[in-house]
């Protein structure tokens, strides 16, 4: 609880951009959702779910935070695709106010050290935040695993969390914010994301596609949002495009007699609805681009911005 403000002195503001940076899958996504108390960003258990820099925005009496989700830095990125998500990730990490380098308890990877070192070359206060706390069995395996990491760089604090289970978001807050410059806040207090409803359809379908099929695919397919639609009574209609690179995985995510189709429109369309508090008419069509993941045009023609 923060003390009332006096007349004659304001409560100091604080504002910022905070980047989220780490590999794939450490939960970046989680811990942005989490923050904000909605879901602005999919989430997967597969690696390489985020593609795009997503604002989350988080509100305090003291302080507006404002979340940059990022793709997870990668190594091997050969596709243009990567390549991409990589570079959109690194100037997410340049521009930010703070940077949170998030590493899952108790694991260090290579790809841990390449993305703490691309953090580091920025030159901005980082704070780790060790995630996925929950797992961490038996718990003492905690405290060495921090006096290790704390070894690796100057962080400004190191904070384990868990982004499922919502363990210790207050204090991370609370960190963050002291960290921020002071400011007033830098976007309107009910705003939480800077992307639209539209942009939230298609990668709501993306999750859903991305859940419901094997490990490689997913990489393949984009989802293209072409018509979203406000009714006067205020439903929503939607159509979207899966776009796939081969004939193949067009017939894969069709499944048997169109079986695999409908069940992720249904999850897709049950899920907006929710979120839209709106009855939500979704329509879905696969379609292939050649390669479209190594193509720079293509990629830009489906909404993959690197500014
Ligand atoms: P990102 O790639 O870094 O954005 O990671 P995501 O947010 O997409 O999460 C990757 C996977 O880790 C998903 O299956 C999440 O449910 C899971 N996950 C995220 N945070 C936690 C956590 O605190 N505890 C556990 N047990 N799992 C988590
Ligand atoms: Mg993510």
């Amino acid at each position: 609880m923060s003390a009332p403000a006096d007349e004659d002195r304001p409560v100091a503001r604080h504002s910022g951009f905070v980047a989220l940076a780490g590999r794939p899958n450490v939960g970046k996504s989680t811990l942005v959702n989490a923050l904000v108390e909605r879901k602005v960003s999919i989430v997967t258990a597969k690696p390489q779910t985020t593609r795009h820099r997503i604002l989350g925005i988080v509100n305090r009496p003291d302080a507006q935070i404002v979340l940059v989700d990022t793709p997870g830095l990668h190594t091997n990125a050969r596709r243009a695709l990567n390549r991409l998500m990589n570079r959109t990730a690194a100037q997410a990490i340049a521009e930010a106010d703070l940077n949170l380098f998030l590493v899952e308890g108790t694991r260090w990877l290579p790809d841990d050290q390449a993305a703490l070192d691309r953090i580091q070359r920025v030159g901005r206060p980082i704070i780790a935040v060790v995630n996925k706390v929950d797992k961490v069995k038996p718990r003492e395996k905690l405290l060495p695993f921090l006096a290790e990491l704390g070894k690796r760089a100057p962080f400004a604090d190191i904070v384990p969390v868990s982004a499922l289970r919502r363990t210790n978001l207050d204090r991370l807050v609370k960190v963050i914010s002291a960290h921020l410059p002071e400011g007033p806040p830098l976007y309107p207090a009910e705003q939480v994301t800077d992307r639209s409803e539209r942009f939230l359809a298609a990668e709501i379908v993306r999750e859903k596609l991305t859940l419901a099929l094997s490990d490689e695919l997913p990489y393949g397919l984009s989802v293209e949002v072409e018509a979203y639609e406000v009714a006067p009574d205020g439903r929503v209609s939607i159509a979207a495009v899966i776009w796939v690179e081969r004939k193949g995985q067009k017939a894969i995510v069709i499944g048997e007699k169109g079986e695999r189709l409908k069940s992720i429109g249904r999850a897709a369309r049950l899920e907006l609805k929710r979120m839209l508090a709106t009855p939500v008419y979704l329509e879905l069509w696969v379609k292939i681009k050649e390669n479209w993941a190594d193509d720079e045009r293509a990629l830009r023609s489906l909404g993959y911005e690197s500014r």
